[in-house]
């Protein structure tokens, strides 16, 4: 039995168990592939610069002259042929594999559909960048070719199509930008957070931080199981002459790096309403901008004129912090405690304010 005729079993006996009517058994409520979907509206783009370079640090995967960083499914010699600068899906070679597995990463491609075409559909240019092997974004000639719009180029294949069809016609390069973040399990194998994807298609914005409900696939609605944070980055063979051409990425910091080894501690000193009183007041900073100290229940902020209010921390009687922000006052005093100016520190640049009250 096909893979089709499986599927349509499988939907008539889960038909007649539930009854006379069935709901649709995805995320977004459409079911898979359903030609009922409202077709992306179709957005001409404009005219492209390509090839794009790839950034300082970039990771080439193809510049053009071999496939040394691609491997067949087998993990032998990659089956496809290079020519002219491109690469060339040969039909029943298979799929490329990339050597290296990749995480979250930024992705850029170029691809063009076989010109003349032939086929239609589905049959039409078909191919599929397959982020970790596993979650296609589909490559498809959907110039003047209509599928499923959850199989259509740029498709979230067979979850969600674009947001719009920016295909350009068979035989012109094409660019894909692509962020991926990959999904996380935790140590039990339980997903915590879903793969997610942004796409840009000829410099149209057709995904934008879409999550998938699991891996693509042709039919069927596989759950996420784990696996690992690293897999190779994987072209497919749809028996279609596909070419790209330019493919580099960039790998991305996972979201929490960016995170400082300890929250950030500021001394606190607890300062007396009396002398926060006498430190509010007005001020002009570098003789030009007029400068507001205001207090109020022991709290104290500062206000440059026409600008927001920003609370200060006290961590000496003369020094406060800025609360949330890298900045800091310094008051100057006189030996009454008066303050005669301050000392403003705030990105990198020092600013002047006298007393002027
Ligand atoms: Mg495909």
């Amino acid at each position: 039995m096909k893979d089709w005729q499986v599927f349509v079993v499988t939907a008539l006996l889960g038909w007649v168990g539930n009854g006379a009517s069935c709901l649709a058994q995805t995320p977004s409520g459409w079911l898979i592939h359903d030609l009922d979907r409202p077709q992306p509206r179709l957005v001409q783009p404009a005219p492209q610069k390509l090839p794009v370079p790839p950034p300082t640090g970039a990771v080439v995967l193809f510049d053009g002259t071999n496939l040394a960083r691609w491997r067949a499914s087998d993990g032998g010699p990659a089956g496809w042929v290079v020519r002219d600068g491109y690469m060339e899906s040969v039909p029943e070679s298979g799929y490329l594999h990339s050597a290296d597995g990749f995480g979250d990463v930024q992705l850029h491609l170029e691809w063009a559909a076989p010109n003349p075409p032939q086929g239609k559909s589905q049959q039409r240019g078909n191919s599929g960048v397959f982020l970790m092997g596993k979650y296609e974004v589909q490559v498809l000639d959907s110039f003047q070719n209509n599928t499923y719009p959850d199989g259509q180029a740029a498709a979230i294949y067979g979850q969600y199509p674009p947001l719009v069809n920016a295909c350009l016609p068979p035989g012109e390069w094409q660019a894909y930008d692509i962020v991926f973040r990959r999904p996380r399990f935790d140590q039990h194998g339980v997903l915590r957070t879903p793969a997610r994807l942004t796409v840009v298609h000829n410099g149209v914005l057709v995904h934008d931080a879409r999550e998938l409900w699991g891996p693509t696939s042709w039919l069927k609605n596989f759950p996420y199981e784990p696996h690992p944070d690293r897999l190779p980055l994987a072209l497919q063979d749809h028996g279609n002459p596909v070419r790209y051409r330019n493919i580099w990425l960039r790998e991305l910091r996972e979201t929490l790096a960016d995170r400082p080894k300890q929250t950030v501690a500021r001394p606190y000193h607890r300062v007396a309403v009396e002398h926060l009183e006498r430190l509010a007041g007005n001020y002009i900073l570098d003789d030009v901008q007029p400068l507001t100290v205001t207090q109020k229940d022991g709290q104290i902020w500062v206000q440059p004129e026409g600008r927001q209010r920003l609370e200060l921390i006290p961590a000496s009687e003369t020094e406060f912090f800025l609360r949330s922000t890298a900045g800091k006052i310094m008051f100057r005093l006189d030996q009454q405690q008066h303050p005669l100016a301050l000392t403003l520190h705030l990105g990198g640049r020092t600013y002047e304010a006298r007393r002027v009250d």
